[in-house]
């Protein structure tokens, strides 16, 4: 089944004061139907996408809001013609893009703003036509970093170097990677922040061990991880955000919602405690998929008055049973440890998992047998050889053997791109994405430019050197290039 914003499962039960509350609640959620996506407003041609609010002609991307136009993208929002974004921003007609902002024909870039027309960008900012640099600021027509001096010689020098075919690409990235190591790099990144601890943060202010909150406009936060967008006053979040004032312990609530607490995918709606996927409703407690409601405890409908009432003995009682104040138990999870989020920052073995008494997914999912199979022999090397006869058509992916098929967007952006359309299923793609951030987890360290204690999202032995943000601040790279060259900095 297929919904939008919500089912409406009004089935309710009295409170039961004999038994904990979430064994209670549990069994709300084990009865209930569930959506099979789940998809917010208006989207359009996108039913290969989940969780996604106003997606139009996007295919195989998770997590977002107006993303038009693009492939395999993840926590993007307000993109359009990308394939393989990840927590980005604003951006148009990107190629593997993180944790960047308002980029235009930018590929390979990573915590990138306002750059355009560029390849193997890290740390830049406001660069235009520049080709695998490293921490530049409002630069054109470099190369490693190397002014070229001018856009002829610069075209002139690309075009020699520019990779062609999968080869190529895959050994500029790995030179790419290596030229980063003689760079350091900053203990965290934090974009116009004020008194915030944490690391991947924007323009918010007073936020404390926040991580990829890249949204705008976060004050007065705490342990937040991936979001953001007008958070006021939240704490233990994830996936949450777009206006949410007075949050506490919440999983992907957001969109105009406030006094929301242990609470997974709520919007629009206030007031609203321990319940799950309710929507523009408020005075919600312990509450499975309502939409437009008020007053309810276990999906059962009160009067305002006798919803306080039940209120005033249901806490006693979860206090009683120690349930108050506590997320969900991870015991009642829908869903296997490794099936989630959590497994990819903070993985775990299938045994670990069962010693905690977590579940764990042994699902295969069953493949539907592949239609008109390419062989790999006969797939394009380079982008010059991408035809629309490929549009439709399954690869078997080199590395874990899985079909997956390219679509008619993908040739058409690959061939824009003058990119050759990668042979990896869609879930290593992911995983390359994933790569490029690190555990939420902040060290103690020393600068190793100015030697003072700072927060770090890198340990001291990170395999580039690492300094604080007011050292990186004042250093150029071309500058510390030089000092490195000489030996003043300690590698
Ligand atoms: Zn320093």
């Amino acid at each position: 089944m297929i919904v939008h914003y919500g089912i409406q499962w009004i089935n309710g039960e009295d409170f039961d004061y004999s038994r904990p509350f979430f064994e209670q609640f549990h069994e709300i959620l084990l009865a209930a139907p569930h959506p099979a996506r789940v998809t917010f407003g208006e989207n359009q041609n996108s039913e290969y996408c989940n969780y996604n609010f106003g997606f139009k002609d996007s295919y195989l991307c998770f997590s977002g809001d107006k993303v038009d136009s693009c492939l395999y993208s993840y926590a993007s929002g307000s993109i359009s013609k990308c394939i393989e974004s990840a927590y980005s921003m604003h951006c148009e007609c990107c190629y593997r893009v993180v944790r960047c902002k308002y980029c235009f024909d930018c590929f390979f870039a990573f915590d990138c703003e306002r750059c355009t027309s560029s390849m193997f960008l890290s740390d830049c900012l406001g660069c235009q036509s520049c080709y695998q640099c490293v921490g530049l600021r409002h630069k054109s027509f470099h190369i490693r970093n190397e002014d070229c001096g001018s856009k002829t010689e610069y075209e002139r020098r690309l075009a020699e170097i520019r990779p062609s075919t999968q080869s190529e690409f895959l050994s500029a990235e790995r030179q790419f990677e290596e030229f980063i190591l003689h760079f350091p790099v900053k203990s965290f990144h934090q974009v116009s922040c004020e008194d915030c601890v944490g690391h991947e943060v924007h323009n918010s202010k007073n936020c404390f061990q926040c991580f990829t909150v890249v949204g705008d406009d976060n004050r007065d936060c705490a342990y937040c991880a991936v979001g953001g967008q007008q958070m006021f006053r939240c704490y233990d979040t994830y996936g949450t955000g777009c206006d949410v004032k007075s949050g506490l312990e919440l999983s992907e609530v957001g969109w105009s919602s406030q006094d929301v607490a242990f609470c997974i995918k709520v919007e629009n709606s206030s007031e609203v405690y321990y319940s799950h996927s309710c929507y523009s409703s408020n005075h919600l407690f312990g509450c499975f998929g309502l939409k437009h409601q008020s007053y309810c405890i276990l999906n059962k409908k009160y009067s305002e008055a006798e919803y306080y009432n039940q209120l005033r003995k249901i806490v006693p009682h979860m206090k009683g049973t120690k349930e108050w104040g506590e997320f969900f138990d991870l015991k009642h999870s829908l869903f296997g440890y490794n099936e989630t989020a959590a497994q990819t920052h903070f993985p775990i073995s299938e045994l670990v998992a069962r010693e905690k008494g977590l579940r764990w997914s042994l699902y295969e999912n069953i493949l539907a047998e592949p239609q008109e199979v390419l062989p790999n022999n006969i797939l394009p090397d380079t982008w010059a050889d991408i035809s629309d006869t490929l549009a439709g058509k399954t690869v078997i992916c080199r590395t874990t053997k899985k079909p997956f098929r390219i679509t008619a967007l993908e040739c058409k952006l690959h061939k824009g791109f003058k990119l050759p359309i990668p042979l990896q299923h869609p879930e290593i793609r992911l995983e390359r994405l994933m790569k490029y951030r690190q555990p939420y987890f902040l060290y103690q360290i020393n600068c190793i430019k100015c030697n003072s204690d700072t927060l770090s999202v890198y340990p001291q032995d990170f395999k580039r050197p690492v300094v604080c943000p007011s050292c990186y601040k004042y250093l150029d790279s071309a500058e510390y290039l030089s000092e490195l060259k000489n030996g003043a900095v300690a590698q």
